[in-house]
């Protein structure tokens, strides 16, 4: 029947017990194929197989494969919303928006363990045994000991009363599973079930040593912006600053991904004009370019905008206009959209500015916005940057979800929230890349945090970051 089934059934019939973990691994990377391969590499039958065994199986060949394959992709841009856009404005779009959303991200479920009896709402309706359902949730509802909420299906919706013990993450416009029971007027969950992502996966390295810069938030134009220290890290950069080994590091830099917030912006939050340092938008990005320009001519950089950035603020935000394009037509640049998925030497890294860091930050209570790191984790549970509509980051009505994230990043990035963290969760590594802009009154009073001008390198060969600082 399903993939699950028949690779569950694959080893039983060799008299091998196959471990769940080990199944969704199997499942995510080639699926019945892989279950074939492998069972040609047993040297002998193992009673029961485990994720590790598994993956020390599948290593050997990984090793083959990486030398057969030498030339990996230099640099593509694997999706990005600029040049495709469909938005109309229209409310109806906002319908394909979630309908695409839902097809996707259930898909995703379903594959779960727990899933794979799913029924739809319509049928949890009329049943009393224990049932497993997926939706979108819609109305998320603070009750004693719990959340009341609704989640619909394609053709209908049901209230759900999920006790506090079992989840209090639940945020609107999300899509899970959940396991349990009508009882009278209400469904009484069990457990919830998430899309999540495996708990090991192989990940992607580069064959040469090469390093990644990660930058975000520059603010060039606001009178908070650091340039002394950002003058510091070009002539890091240009090897005139550092020791002998951070000098060695800036010589392999092949690429600088800044992540949004490049210039201060106008017009951005009240009181912003007090603050500013350059008043015209394209004064700012002049200024932005001229001090981009220092950074040694081997570096590629990629530029993504951000919330104060001169494009539209709902997400996923394209790349700039020609007209800004422009001014930076004597660098070595690429202009990506907001988010953006890239694959630099077989890496994938999937950039985002991370406007949606404080919706989750407010809807879910032990986050903080301070803490962004453990906020991606809940985005990549979710499979999802950006989940809540009306929330404070806006979406537009594309037709399709590019907040989506269903290729599993290598590194995920973010910025926004202008601090210094690096975290590996499940083999991914996360990062949000720093700010070069100290605390504004406006940050001040919304209690945010800085950790500004450091860099953080990434070692594609290995995925071992490092933190340089400048102040
Ligand atoms: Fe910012
Ligand atoms: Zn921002």
């Amino acid at each position: 029947m399903d993939e699950r089934r028949a690779i569950v059934d694959f080893f039983q019939k060799q008299g091998i017990l196959i471990q769940p973990d080990a199944v969704e691994f199997l499942i995510n990377s080639g699926g019945m194929e892989t279950c074939k391969k492998i069972f040609g590499k047993l040297t002998e039958k193992p009673f029961i197989i485990s994720l590790w065994d598994l993956q020390k199986l599948l290593e050997r060949k990984e090793e083959k494969r990486g030398k057969e394959r030498i030339k990996k992709r230099k640099f593509v841009i694997l999706r990005d919303i600029t040049g495709n856009s469909t938005c109309g404005g229209d409310v109806k779009d906002f319908v394909c928006l979630f309908k695409n959303r839902y097809e996707r991200l259930s898909e995703m479920v379903k594959k779960r363990q727990e899933m794979r009896n799913a029924v739809p709402i319509k049928k949890a309706l009329k049943v009393r045994d224990e049932v497993s359902i997926i939706g979108i949730v819609r109305d998320v509802r603070k009750v004693k000991n719990g959340t009341i909420i609704e989640l619909e299906d394609y053709d209908d919706i049901i209230p759900v009363y999920v006790p506090s013990e079992i989840d209090s993450s639940l945020i609107n416009d999300e899509v899970i599973g959940i396991v349990g029971k009508k009882t009278n007027e209400l469904f009484i969950a069990k457990s919830v079930v998430r899309p999540e992502i495996p708990v090991r996966r192989q990940r992607n390295f580069s064959s040469e040593e090469k390093y990644v810069l990660f930058l975000s938030d520059i603010h060039v134009g606001s009178k908070n912006f650091l340039e002394k220290e950002w003058d510091r890290l070009i002539k890091w950069l240009n090897g005139k600053n550092g020791n002998e080994r951070q000098k060695e590091v800036a010589k392999k830099i092949e690429y600088a991904i800044i992540s949004g917030d490049l210039v201060e912006g106008i017009g951005i939050y009240p009181g912003q004009e007090n603050d500013l340092e350059i008043v015209d938008v394209y004064e700012q990005y002049e200024k932005l370019a001229e001090k981009l320009s220092g950074m040694p001519e081997h570096i590629k950089l990629i530029i993504q905008p951000g919330n104060h950035d001169a494009v539209r603020p709902p997400l996923p935000q394209p790349s700039f206009e020609e007209e800004v394009k422009n001014i930076f037509s004597n660098l070595n640049a690429i202009f990506v959209g907001n988010p953006c998925y890239l694959e630099i030497d077989g890496v994938i890294i999937l950039s985002y500015h991370g406007q949606s860091i404080q919706d989750f930050a407010s809807n879910i209570p032990g986050l903080n916005q301070n803490n962004p790191t453990k906020i991606m984790r809940e985005m990549l549970k979710r499979r999802h940057m950006a989940p809540s509509y009306g929330g404070i980051s806006p979406l537009a009505p594309e037709r399709e979800d590019y907040m989506i994230i269903d290729i599993i990043p290598d590194i995920f990035v973010t910025g926004h929230v202008h601090v210094t963290a690096v975290e590996l969760y499940r083999d991914v590594l996360l990062l949000n890349a720093s700010a070069w802009q100290r605390q504004t009154n406006y940050q001040k009073t919304m209690n945010l945090i800085p950790d500004p001008a450091k860099a953080i390198v990434v070692n594609l060969k290995n995925l071992m970051a490092s933190i340089m600082q400048f102040s």
